[in-house]
């Protein structure tokens, strides 16, 4: 618990007044309102900040920004944007990827000399995608205090209008930016079935559209979200084929996005696992040999074992007609599938 009950009960009284006290730990309650906070010394707050729109900077988070010994900021001119938006004078440090774990150490000490500090990033949530994380870590060691004070994320604005399952969901980041890397963390994903969020990049996001395609099949649920919580916020939902003519459409296409992509369905799930058993035990055995393993191992219908067999027959047949031969052994004369 990082709020001080005392405080919330004087909060009325404390209307826009400055309360000071020790107790505890706590150093200062600064009340507002009906909402109060509590800023404890040796405590490291990570503090979600807005995606666009400066009014979704929580009164918590505002509360906690000004009375702060300290925030580290991603990008100083960035947050110094908002911190002025909102009059607050608290001081800002630089904390990014590539001085977060040189930093790190001088955080801890302040903690340490029982300073309370906060972590910020651009837009959102830290950590998520974001610095952060050697931080948290460095001080969940040393044994200090972690508040999490929450609010904007990309993730979860996206997830809450995709229109997609949200009870089970994976977010994957940004996907590599070169395309053989991509495509092979895509394939990985093909059979994945929990609703699938990914960062995306203007200038990568068509090429990673045309490999979805490609990897999860154009009639895949997809929705795109751009530029959440701003002037120019929208979105489409309809399927990866669609959404590849969209993007074909715009002359550009700009500003922050997240994709949030349906998962596999269960049927086509467990449809691609029997191919792959087929398909495994065709290299070893006769068509009919393999028909016969597949249907004991995976308990599945002879006939549901015997189509995909075909499938599989007719796919390398048109793969490759040099490959007739080998097709051959699968030859569905064969095998009688009463
Ligand atoms: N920490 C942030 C969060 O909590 O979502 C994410 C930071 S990550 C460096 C930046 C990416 O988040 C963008 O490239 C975009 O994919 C997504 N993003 C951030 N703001 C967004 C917005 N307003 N609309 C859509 N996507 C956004």
């Amino acid at each position: 618990m990082c709020a001080h009950p005392a405080a919330t009960a004087n909060s009325k009284k404390a209307n826009r007044r400055r309360v000071l006290f020790n107790n505890g730990g706590i150093v200062r309650t600064v009340s507002e309102g009906l909402a109060a906070v509590s800023i404890e010394q040796g405590v490291l707050y990570v503090v979600a900040t807005p995606i666009g729109n400066l009014q979704d900077l929580s009164p918590r988070a505002r509360q906690v920004l000004g009375d702060v010994d300290v925030v580290f900021a991603e990008d100083t001119r960035v947050s110094a944007r908002l911190l002025n938006h909102f009059g607050i004078a608290t001081p800002l440090l630089p904390f990014h990827q590539h001085n977060e774990r040189r930093v790190c150490p001088g955080v801890v000490r302040r903690l340490a000399a029982r300073q309370s500090v906060a972590l910020i990033c651009d837009a959102g949530t830290p950590l998520i995608s974001d610095p952060g994380y050697h931080l948290v870590q460095a001080v969940r060691a040393a044994g200090y205090k972690l508040c999490s004070i929450p609010g904007p994320c990309a993730i979860v604005a996206s997830l809450a209008v995709a229109g997609l399952p949200t009870d089970r969901f994976v977010f994957e980041g940004f996907l590599p930016p070169r395309r053989p890397a991509r495509r092979d963390r895509l394939s990985a994903l093909r059979h994945e079935q929990r609703t699938l969020v990914v960062y995306e990049v203007p200038h990568r996001v068509r090429d990673c559209v045309a490999d979805m395609n490609e990897v999860f099949g154009a009639d895949r649920r997809v929705t795109l979200a751009r530029e959440l919580t701003k002037i120019y916020e929208e979105t489409f939902a309809g399927t990866l084929r669609g959404l590849s003519e969209w993007l074909q459409e715009k002359a550009r296409v700009q500003g922050e996005i997240v994709m949030v992509v349906a998962g596999a369905a269960e049927a086509v799930h467990e449809h691609e696992r029997l191919r792959h058993s087929v398909a495994t035990l065709l290299k070893y055995l006769p068509a009919r040999q393999a028909v016969a393993a597949a249907t004991e191992i995976s308990g599945a219908n002879k006939n549901q074992i015997y189509r995909i067999m075909l499938e599989i027959a007719s796919h390398s047949v048109a793969e490759d007609g040099k490959r007739e031969e080998s097709a051959g052994s699968c030859n569905p004369g064969e095998i009688s599938t009463n």
